[in-house]
């Protein structure tokens, strides 16, 4: 595997069918079950790793966010990449750079109403990956639900020739879902935690029993929520997973998600829910500790 750091680079060494997994780095197995999709069902696997500034509204998170190229150069390998493009900051936002793209609709509310202009920013970026790489597909975790249906929008309003593939959320064996940010969960913080699963499996479970009721559903989870001291939450919405619209009853496919101050981390989580088969998608779960706590 080559690490490089142009989008030139990438287009000279990449062949056949591409497969684009972009990320902000500090892997866990939630983004090497992206890489290893990719793997399987294209002939390079492009991983970006950028920590985006334009979707960070918060210097203290941006900052604090962790950073290690060789460990995630070494952990892409083993999943099945070909190439790591790290580009630079000052290459991806010179000087005169002034497009800045906004997906209406799918961004407003939820993360969009708690995290002014963040959208924006994912979107700028991923449309300049899309732009650089030119991959055939691009693989993006339903962990951050919101974002999969503000870049399926981008790539279908702005004619991308790129097929978008959603894929489960990695947990760890008691529920928690793998996030970067886990790492600064230390002691009792990680307890409280799992408050949001344990939350998000309650109203699972309350689906799977027969409940359409968008108003039921939330008020059981954000009660679990509450009872839980250490969790400050934000918000506990559901929204359809293809456009983020609104809704009271479940008759299409449902996101139900949660963020959640925990000290001075922010999490988020979501459990999808589907009225055709009536089953909860609560994501997969690892068997052994994540690599996050001590892997390569
Ligand atoms: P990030 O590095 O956090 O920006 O995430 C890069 C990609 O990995 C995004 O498409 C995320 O949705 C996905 N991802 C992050 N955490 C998980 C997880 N626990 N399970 C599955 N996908 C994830």
């Amino acid at each position: 595997m080559k690490v490089v750091h142009t989008f030139e680079e990438v287009r000279d060494l990449a062949g056949g069918r591409i497969g684009l997994v972009p990320t902000m780095g500090f892997f866990h197995e939630g983004h090497l079950s992206l890489i290893k999709a990719a793997a399987e069902s294209t002939d390079t696997v492009v991983v970006s790793v950028f920590v985006n500034p334009l979707q960070f509204n918060e210097s203290g998170d941006l900052d604090a966010y962790p950073r290690d190229l060789d460990r995630d150069a070494a952990l892409a390998e083993t999943a099945g990449a070909q190439l790591l493009i790290a580009p630079a900051d000052s290459y991806m936002y010179p000087r005169q750079h002034y497009t800045r793209i906004r997906v209406a609709g799918a961004s407003d509310g939820m993360e969009g109403a708690y995290r002014s202009g963040h959208f924006d920013g994912v979107a700028t970026v991923v449309a300049k990956l899309f732009a650089g790489v030119r991959p055939d597909v691009a693989f993006f975790g339903r962990k951050d639900a919101q974002q999969l249906a503000v870049v399926r929008a981008l790539a279908r309003d702005l004619s991308f020739p790129v097929e978008i593939r959603g894929l489960p959320i990695v947990r760890e064996s008691d529920g928690l879902a793998l996030s970067s940010r886990n790492i600064r969960l230390d002691g009792e913080i990680r307890g409280s935690a799992l408050a949001l699963s344990t939350a998000l499996f309650a109203a699972s479970d309350a689906f799977e029993a027969g409940e359409r009721s968008v108003a039921a559903l939330t008020h059981e989870a954000a009660t679990r929520l509450g009872t839980h001291s250490g969790v400050e939450t934000e918000y506990v919405e559901a929204a359809t997973a293809r456009d983020v619209a609104g809704v009271e009853t479940i008759e299409a496919e449902v996101f139900l998600a949660v963020a959640a101050r925990i000290g001075n981390v922010r999490l988020i989580d979501n459990v999808h829910l589907n009225p055709g088969t009536g089953l909860a998608d609560r994501g997969v779960r690892l068997s052994e500790p994540s690599i996050l706590y001590g892997g390569p």
